[in-house]
């Protein structure tokens, strides 16, 4: 079953289009989150940033994250104790989260869509996008627990 496809109109213009001014920091942000792909912390972040554009600041990579979540291009997610990654936040997204070690494993089949419609129009709502996670023990830690015992 294939999602729908996400907004693929380039980040700077819809953060110009929000009217936010876009610095070559600032780009460099947005670049490392179009193209080296999801569940990057801010560390990371920062660090590939400096990549491209080496005077880029912890702040500026804080403040841009703030932005592209206000717009709605990205959002948070909090799973594990390493603080928040960022990911895409349109379109679908799902997880399957280990609740031992908090090891994530993104998976592309989805049946949502045909429920997002039926969704759509019991409730008149416009549906952007949806996050699916399913919580569990991933094979690693049940093959420890198996060891244990
Ligand atoms: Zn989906
Ligand atoms: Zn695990
Ligand atoms: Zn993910």
């Amino acid at each position: 079953m294939s999602e729908k496809p996400p907004n693929y109109e380039p980040l700077v213009d819809r953060l110009r289009a929000a009217g936010y001014k876009i610095t070559p920091p600032r780009k460099a942000v947005i670049e490392v989150i179009e193209q080296e792909g999801e569940h990057l912390n801010p560390a990371e972040i920062l660090e590939r940033a400096q990549g491209i554009y080496p005077q880029t600041g912890r702040a500026t990579v804080y403040r841009t994250l703030e932005l592209l979540t206000a717009i709605g291009v990205v959002r948070p997610i909090y799973v594990g104790e390493n603080g928040p990654t960022y990911i895409r936040a349109e379109g679908g997204h799902h997880h399957l989260v280990c609740s031992q070690c908090g090891a994530i494993f993104d998976f592309d089949q989805c049946v949502a869509d045909d429920m997002q419609l039926e969704l759509e129009h019991r409730f008149g709502f416009v549906i952007k996008s949806h996050l699916l996670e399913f919580y569990g023990i991933c094979a690693e830690c049940q093959a420890r627990v198996k060891m244990r015992t």
